[in-house]
């Protein structure tokens, strides 16, 4: 087993928090705004899945988790967030060309491209620049992108690797009936059979004592492959490009059966807050990238109406 960061360690950032964990929401945990005949009360029910997002969500501030999964309140795109969406499919799609072709100049120019196709896919992004008439900000942030694509070369040759897969979605069903899935950035495997799972962050990598928090989303995809293929991945990586950093972890079986056990008992503390409507805030520094505050009753909001408790809306 083995946990190394190679390079400088950076101060923890919300940003990075913020960077690459896109808002979904779990199909299993919808809410219809009224019940079945259209005519009742609403009725809160408790997620049939968990994506490591959802989970960290739930860990950083259960009302934070309700107002995304149970409320879908709508959130605002966030430049660091959009930012890390198209440096991902940049470094996706490069593996599209033969590996000698694999350069930083052919990374950078895919950059215009994807971000006419992410303009396409979600036209909220647009929304970010709207009040950037002279297009200062966006060229701006767009070399911050070309920087991000081209650190990574300093951290990974994609001359030398041939990914089994690229965004991978996984999902497994555990025995416990908890469904958990996942998008995985990369999968690489050796002509041995090890796998390795790789996931970029363009945020910078946290400090050696967060670095556990940082593992949880890599060890809970390790327990998906585990649970799908009966395979332990052989090594974890998280590639920082914001910091220059590359943080791997060699898991074991103890400690998947660990985060197993750990995600285990979120899922019933979810079900009981659904059940309950105890959606307790948990307030932390990182309440300044929430987007609820005027929702969130530690900021004199007022959370929606919740709805019913399941079983009570008769
Ligand atoms: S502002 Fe902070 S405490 Fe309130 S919902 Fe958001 S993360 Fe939770």
């Amino acid at each position: 087993m083995e946990t190394s960061t190679e390079g400088a360690a950076q101060a923890p950032s919300s940003d990075a928090a913020q960077a690459d964990a896109p808002v979904t929401v779990e199909p299993a945990a919808a809410v219809p705004p009224v019940d079945a005949a259209g005519t009742g009360p609403r009725a809160a029910i408790a997620p049939a899945s968990l994506s490591p997002s959802r989970a960290s969500d739930f860990m950083q501030c259960p009302l934070l988790y309700r107002f995304r999964v149970i409320d879908r309140l709508p959130e605002k795109p966030s430049e660091a967030a959009t930012r890390g969406t198209l440096v991902h499919a940049v470094l996706e799609r490069l593996f599209d060309a033969p590996a000698a072709e694999r350069t930083a100049p052919r990374a950078k120019s895919l950059i215009p491209g994807q971000w006419d196709r992410l303009r396409e896919t979600r036209p909220e992004v647009v929304e970010l620049f709207e009040d950037d008439p002279e297009g200062e900000r966006l060229a701006r942030w767009l070399g911050e992108a070309e920087q991000l694509v081209e650190r990574w070369f300093s951290l990974e040759d994609p001359t030398r690797l041939e990914p089994a897969e690229r965004e991978l979605f996984v999902q497994a069903e555990l025995d416990s009936g908890l469904m958990l899935r996942g998008i995985i950035d990369r999968v690489d495997v050796a002509p041995t059979g090890e796998v390795r799972i790789v996931d970029y962050k363009t945020g910078k990598a946290p400090r050696p004592e967060y670095a556990e928090g940082a593992l949880f989303q890599m060890k809970f995809y390790a327990l998906v492959v585990w649970r799908l293929k009966n395979v332990v991945p052989r090594r974890l990586q998280l590639v920082y490009l914001g910091s220059g950093d590359v943080l791997t972890y060699d898991p074991v079986v103890a400690d998947l059966e660990r985060v197993e056990r750990k995600l285990l008992a979120l899922w019933e503390a979810i079900r009981q807050a659904t059940e309950s409507g105890d959606w307790r805030p948990r307030p932390t520094k990182l309440c300044g990238w929430c987007d609820h505050q005027a929702h969130c009753p530690e900021f004199g909001g007022t959370p929606p109406p919740y709805p019913l408790p399941v079983g009570a809306g008769g």
